[in-house]
């Protein structure tokens, strides 16, 4: 099969795999797909991933084969170009590029210029008429290939540059002259033999595959496995290699080097957006050693900044630019980020792909682009990350709020973030691991860095513009972004910062506006997003679309109303226990736990009866008209007992009875493994006297709100960890004999259900028995999992990710549900339970509920409804409907 796929001039796109991302990455499929609607693109060839994954599992050589192809499609460029590699009178030049399924920014090193040597150099000096440049390119080149071919240090090289401005009395490199760019190649070259003990490779081939080796070599180097562990990318993908004519962005003033996305892709505002620099090659725009310029000449006015456009600098390559923004987003209907290089005048496009974008632009986008006909909603729908609403859904700064304002930077990913100030990647992951909320601050970040990002609920930098590294990977991971502030200076020794005149220790709290690039001292407070305009058109349309209801796990009013608001249709979990913690009841809670006999749990029971009427009430109020699952207490007896001597002494005086003989009660409730101990069911089975209470508590409470409001909720009684039928039988029995005697007293009947949890692999399997008793089953998949893999959820965590590096699990199995495994359980659940009772009703009330991926398990599976928490609703609802397209 053929492995090598060319682009560009005459190359031919009709092969299927020439054409599949998968095969081509990203990178090399796009540039075959611009090459074939016309766009003008380099040309060049793809090496496959298939080649790479084979490389990289036979540790081989290169094969025959893979040679001959590679001599072929470089045939092709030579062919279309007109030069040829390593031709001393007129040389073509390369890059040498990754390129993945998805784009891993900044992840595989790219090497440019490739093809020069001490003759090449001489003949590209002559064919350009430019000394300068060709010296430019050489030393570039050596730079780049050291680096990442050869695993030198570039600091070397950078050292010997600013030695050489020095000396030369210049302050940037543009004032280097072909003189000193040519003397700066000899130290290059001499660095390049003490270190290594050989000289530059000369030979173009050598230079070629050493190129092609390095970026296969890169899949597996320590910062793409990180980002691949981040981002949730298999290790066994692989990357493509893509070959390519090079063009020269600095060839002089008429010559240009830029990126630019097709819509803003902070604000998803219809506005072409990017930064560019004259004179300039490949990475200088993104790697802040000049601050690149405005694209167009609103956003440099809007900016009030000086150095023009390039829309007023070249308008002629502009004007072209804008035509091929035009065509790439009614091609690619989506927004475009795109690569691009002017060359003596004319454009030419080096990469396009999907861009990414803040959650708030990919609603703004999703939903413009329905109005102007490009998508349709099902589309809209489909496109926006379901996790993404996360950054939309919390606290934004207060607009109202004081601000001590230290500095200003660029707003390179919104949401407002509060810290301590930490200055490394390191120290931000290890105090971010002890629960504190840090701020990285670096000169600026690189892939090093993407741990302490992660970790840091925002980023600071003082270089690099909207495109920088720090600025692409925060928008992508949802974090805070101020970049190129440049009051900011950092002193590493002393553990400080300078921000405009002021002067901080690591460790103080500032807080970023990501919105509008403010850098503030202390704590600033925030307010409650707004949940109309671009984001409820997208969720009405998800709405349509979505078959499954979405509920929420809640046990407070405010969180109650909260879920509401984001669009809960009923509580799938409240749970009691939550309530048994209040300060006003733990005390009468845990004389019920400690007493003698029924006669003192009566007692004790007495007085929780109308602190837990209270609480439905609150509850049933806010959710009239919905249905509302309540589970009967599961947690065992002891978890709410007091720890320390002096909580035992004082309740022993509540009581009245010794501390001593308090504590010898409590010593008899402790249990080897309480997860498998005496709880759920089997604490209404010994003291039906409490779950006569709750069910109690719950119709009374129900009952009430149903004569207040004339609209009654829909009490769904939930029997937790049951395991056999009989269980479900005695506290069905149980809950619907106080039913009966409440709405006798209170002269009315209300709609009720009693249902189970399915969260012990034996319910699963006995599903159709226990359907017999159930008029619901709720699947609790934190326990279902737990007791499914016999994983001890509370103290997994060291062992898990272990687990995950090693790919035992893909996925952490509490975070998304264990398809496979746990999975065959509630499918089986389903199947038995709806066949014995097909008006069963069906949900999950486990974490899973909210994780997008386990959601498409439940559509699939067939369940009525999902529950998460608050915050999760709407990411529910979204990824709800997205299963159901
Ligand atoms: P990354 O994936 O890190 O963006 P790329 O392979 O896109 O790496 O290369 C980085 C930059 O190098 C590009 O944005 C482009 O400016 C420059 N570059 C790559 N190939 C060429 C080429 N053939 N001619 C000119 N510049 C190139
Ligand atoms: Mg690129
Ligand atoms: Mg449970």
């Amino acid at each position: 099969v053929k492995q090598v796929y060319t682009f560009g001039g005459d190359a031919r796109h009709d092969d299927p795999r020439a054409r599949d991302k998968l095969l081509l990455g990203g990178k090399g499929a796009n540039l075959a797909e611009m090459a074939s609607i016309g766009l003008p693109v380099p040309p060049g060839f793809t090496i496959t991933t298939e080649e790479c994954v084979k490389y990289l599992n036979e540790g081989a050589d290169f094969s025959d084969a893979l040679r001959a192809e590679v001599a072929g499609a470089l045939g092709h460029i030579e062919k279309t170009v007109g030069k040829k590699l390593g031709d001393a009178a007129d040389p073509l030049l390369v890059s040498v590029r990754s390129g993945a399924r998805v784009s891993m920014p900044g992840m595989m090193d790219t090497v440019l210029n490739l093809g020069l040597n001490d003759e090449t150099v001489v003949g590209l000096a002559r064919t350009s008429g430019d000394e300068r440049f060709a010296w430019d390119s050489y030393r570039r080149f050596i730079q780049m290939y050291s680096d990442v071919v050869l695993g030198l240090d570039h600091g070397l090289f950078e050292e010997a540059l600013e030695i050489a401005k020095e000396d030369n009395g210049f302050l940037n490199d543009v004032e280097m002259g072909s003189k000193e760019w040519h003397a700066l190649v000899d130290e290059y070259k001499a660095i390049v033999v003490a270190e290594q003990g050989e000289p530059f490779p000369q030979d173009v081939n050598d230079q070629l595959w050493g190129a092609i080796r390095a970026v296969f070599d890169s899949w597996d180097s320590e910062r793409a496995k990180i980002y691949r562990r981040l981002n949730g990318i298999p290790a066994d993908w692989g990357t493509a290699v893509n070959v390519q004519a090079m063009v020269f962005g600095n060839m002089g003033e008429t010559s240009a080097t830029g990126v630019a996305f097709t819509r803003d892709p902070s604000t998803g505002e219809k506005a072409y957006y990017g930064e560019w620099l004259a004179n300039a090659q490949g990475e200088d725009v993104v790697a802040g050693i000049r601050t690149p310029q405005y694209l167009t000449r609103k956003a440099r006015e809007d900016a009030s900044a000086k150095p023009l456009s390039m829309q007023e600098a070249m308008p002629e390559a502009y004007g072209e630019l804008e035509q091929v923004f035009g065509t790439l987003e009614s091609h690619y209907r989506d927004m475009q980020d795109i690569e691009f290089t002017v060359e003596r005048g004319k454009l030419w496009m080096l990469q396009t792909r999907t861009g990414k974008r803040t959650a708030k632009a990919a609603l703004k986008m999703a939903v413009d682009m329905v109005g102007e006909g490009l998508i349709d909603e099902a589309t809209a729908v489909a496109r926006v990350d379901p996790m993404a609403l996360d950054q939309l859904l919390h606290p934004t700064l207060d607009p109202d709020a004081p601000r001590d304002i230290l500095g200003r930077g660029l707003p390179a990913s919104p949401g407002a973030a509060s810290g301590a100030i930490v200055l490394d990647a390191d120290t931000a992951e290890k105090r971010a691991e002890l629960g504190e909320a840090v701020i990285l601050v670096r000169i600026e970040t690189s892939p090093e860095d993407i741990h302490g990002m992660h970790a840091a609920k925002g980023i600071l930098t003082a270089r690099g513009g909207m495109t920088s590294h720090a600025a692409v990977v925060a928008r992508g991971m949802g974090r805070p972004c101020v970049s190129g502030a440049s009051g900011l200076s950092i002193d590493r020794n002393a553990r400080t910062v300078r921000i405009g005149h002021r002067e901080l220790r690591e460790g103080e709290v500032i807080t970023l506006d990501g919105a509008s690039g403010d850098i503030m001292a202390g704590e600033v407070p925030t307010i409650e997003p707004e949940l109309a305009g671009d984001f409820g058109t997208l969720m009405e349309w998800a709405d349509g679309k979505r078959r499954m209801r979405v509920r929420t796990n809640a046990e407070t009013p405010a969180d109650c109303r909260m879920a509401r608001q984001f669009g809960a249709e009923g509580i799938g979990l409240c749970r009691t226990e939550h309530m048994f913690f209040d300060e006003d009841r733990i005390s009468a809670v845990r004389q019920m736990i400690l007493a003698e006999n029924e006669k003192g749990r009566r007692a004790a029971l007495a007085k929780l009866l109308p602190e837990q009427r209270g609480d439905f009430h609150a509850i049933f109020e806010v959710m009239a008209g919905l249905p509302v699952t309540i589970r009967l207490l599961d947690p065992p007896l002891h978890e709410f007992l007091p720890q320390e001597d002096e909580d035992f002494e004082e309740l022993a005086d509540a009581i009245g009875i010794g501390a001593d003989t308090l504590k010898r009660r409590a010593g008899e409730l402790h249990e080897f493994n309480p997860m498998l101990g005496h709880r759920g069911c089997r604490l209404g089975i010994t003291y039906p006297e409490i779950y006569e209470m709750q069910a109690r508590a719950i119709f009374e409470a129900a009952c009430d709100v149903a004569a207040q409001s004339g609209e009654a909720p829909i009490p769904e009684v939930m029997i937790p960890l049951v395991a056999t039928r009989r269980e479900l039988e005695l506290m069905r029995t149980l809950v619907e004999r106080v039913a009966s005697a409440v709405f006798e007293e209170k002269g009315r009947e209300l709609d009720y259900h009693v249902g189970t949890m399915i969260e012990l692999p034996r319910a699963s399997l006995m599903a159709s028995e226990i359907a017999k008793e159930a008029a619901f089953f709720s699947f609790g998949t934190n326990d279902l999992t737990q007791t499914t893999l016999g994983i001890s959820r509370d103290d997994a965590g060291r062992f898990l990710g272990t687990y995950v590096e090693k790919g035992v699990f893909a996925r952490d199995p509490f975070v998304s549900i264990d398809r496979d495994g746990v999975g065959q359980l509630v499918r089986l659940g389903v199947e038995r339970g709806r066949a014995e009772r097909p008006d069963l009703k069906l949900g999950i009330c486990g974490e899973h509920g909210g994780d997008p991926a386990s959601i498409a398990f439940c559509e699939e599976v067939g369940l009525d409804y999902v529950s998460a928490s608050p915050y999760r609703v709407p990411i529910a609802r979204l990824a709800a409907a997205q299963a159901a397209l």
